[in-house]
């Protein structure tokens, strides 16, 4: 069975203490929840959380115990030196982060980061021993030219087929068609369940059959309490990747319930 996730992405979002305290709602609303499901047979999936960079420690403090994960949102691609303002893999690694969002569209489209660095920010993360989070996702554009299973083949190519079926198991990769992400136009369950289902067949082809139905894949775009369900009940829907929706705790706790 692959994991079930439902990963948040606060962006440049809260404060400290917001956040602090965003977290202290969050974990009381989960007891709450975890309460309810005991005697159920039904298990959560696996959560994590995605804070601003200066978060990461403490929301990783906070979260033990609630088996909940915390990630960052980048790294850099470089190993250690003089690249002021950068956050290496192993610093937050040593932060005791879980996992790294690489390739989010946000960071392709106001940052520039092409495939090429992408992977190398890939290897950065596994060479200290993170988990990744890999963004693929086709633009308004290149989806009214039928052109959307050509970049994601282009993107899972050049961020993704350089590393061994190994390294693979720790790899999550998240659709998120760019012109669903905070444009509160979110994919049909029926265009996500296409993408995905196409996403596992690239892996398979490339890697092998196992591979492709073992990585977990996220949808990611404008997914929120109202439309969660529908969405994850595909069947090669891992869960979400959820942006606006996550920083809302009971909104983000609804997001987790519809994967239940
Ligand atoms: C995201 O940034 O990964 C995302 C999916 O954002 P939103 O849910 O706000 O569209």
């Amino acid at each position: 069975m692959r994991k079930r996730i439902v990963a948040g992405n606060w962006k440049m979002n809260k404060t400290h203490r917001e956040g602090v305290e965003m977290l202290a709602q969050f974990f009381k609303m989960l007891d709450f929840e975890i309460s309810l499901l005991e005697d159920t047979g039904k298990q959560l999936p696996e959560i994590i959380v995605f804070p601003p960079f200066l978060l990461v420690a403490d929301a990783a403090m906070l979260a033990q115990g609630w088996d909940v994960k915390v990630g960052a949102q980048n790294c850099s691609s470089e190993k250690e030196g003089a690249f002021t303002g950068e956050i290496s893999a192993n610093m937050l690694k040593a932060a005791k982060a879980g996992y790294v969002i690489l390739g989010h569209s946000e960071r392709r489209n106001y940052f520039h980061e092409t495939n090429q660095i992408v992977a190398k920010k890939i290897d950065r993360a596994f060479e200290s021993r993170l988990q990744v989070i890999c963004c693929v996702g086709e633009s308004l554009q290149q989806r009214e030219v039928s052109k959307e299973f050509p970049t994601i083949t282009h993107q899972l190519e050049e961020c993704l087929f350089h590393l061994t079926k190994e390294q693979m198991k720790n790899v999550v990769i998240a659709y998120e068609p760019v012109w669903a992400i905070g444009t509160g136009k979110n994919a049909t369950p029926e265009q996500a369940q296409e993408m995905h289902n196409y996403i596992r067949s690239v892996i398979s082809g490339k890697f092998d059959k196992e591979t492709s139905e073992n990585i977990s894949i996220l949808y990611g775009g404008s997914c929120n309490p109202q439309n969660a369900k529908l969405i994850f009940s595909q069947p090669d829907v891992d869960g979400g990747l959820i942006g606006g929706a996550s920083l809302n705790p009971k909104d983000f706790m609804e997001v987790i319930k519809a994967i239940l």
